[in-house]
């Protein structure tokens, strides 16, 4: 490819230009919006039939899980089944998606060749945690989604770090993603759990108030951060799935 082909193939293609402006038109108009507004445009309205939730069924999923179910319990649901999870979780998964009548839940898993291939022993989560992401979630993710146009993530702005400015929408070079809890607090969640009397994930009373695969998720002390136990001693905060499928993470996963 001459450089001149190398430096055209890097730049914004016309498709992704005109993602970028629906998402900060969308952006600006539900800047304001309540979760179940800004849901209801994205799945009636503005993607209809092209929108997945992406749920990590962990411990701030069931809000997000009730709130999509009250207005379409057909939206696909997309769970990255690493097969590193806790059997609690695979159990919550079930109970949630009975519960909620949810009809199109779809467990994503890692493709066997690549497993095979790249992390016969599995271990690699020990050696390379972004590498093992990368094949268990980011890349099964990013086939998931091929055929929609956006996503729905559980994100909130109290997470903090890369969270903290997030909007409601955001374009990606391949899809626009949906936010509708960026401004809901931990409280919020825990109110809108207890008045819908909605199951909470089994290992938040053991002092997991972050939830992911077994082997990077840690219970956290009173005060510490939330996401504390994630990859606990290491650089690593998120999953990568919010930066591949963007440039590709709970109550999406990550
Ligand atoms: S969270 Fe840990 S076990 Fe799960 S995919 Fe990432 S590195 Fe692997």
């Amino acid at each position: 490819m001459s450089t001149n082909a190398t430096t055209l193939a890097a730049l914004p293609q016309p498709e992704e230009i005109d993602r970028e402006e629906r998402a900060r038109r969308l952006a600006m108009q539900y800047s304001c919006s309540s979760a179940e507004e800004i849901l209801r445009h994205a799945i009636e309205t503005e993607f209809p039939g092209r929108v997945a939730l992406v749920s990590s069924f962990g411990a701030e999923s069931a809000a997000l899980l009730h709130l999509v179910s009250e207005i379409d319990k057909s939206v696909p649901v997309i769970f990255l089944e690493t097969g590193k999870h806790f059997a609690q979780t695979l159990s919550y998964r079930a109970k949630m998606a009975h519960q909620l009548g949810l009809q199109d839940v779809r467990d994503i898993k890692p493709d066997t060749e690549e497993v095979a291939r790249e992390d016969a022993t599995s271990g690699l989560w020990k050696q390379d945690a972004d590498a093992c992401c990368n094949l268990r979630k980011v890349r099964p993710l990013s086939s998931a989604l091929d055929g929609f146009d956006a996503w729905i993530t559980g994100r909130k702005q109290f997470h903090g770090a890369g969270r903290i400015n997030l909007p409601a929408f955001e374009s990606s070079p391949t899809h626009i993603k949906v936010n509708p809890l960026i401004r809901w607090s931990k409280d919020d969640v825990d109110a809108y759990v207890e008045r819908h009397d909605l199951p909470v994930h089994p290992l938040v009373a053991q002092g997991y108030p972050s939830i992911g695969c077994w082997p990077c998720t840690h219970p956290v002390a009173a005060g510490e951060d939330i996401r504390a136990g994630r990859w606990r001693g290491a650089a690593k905060t998120e999953c990568g799935i919010h930066g591949q499928v963007s440039s590709l993470d709970g109550s999406g996963p990550g």
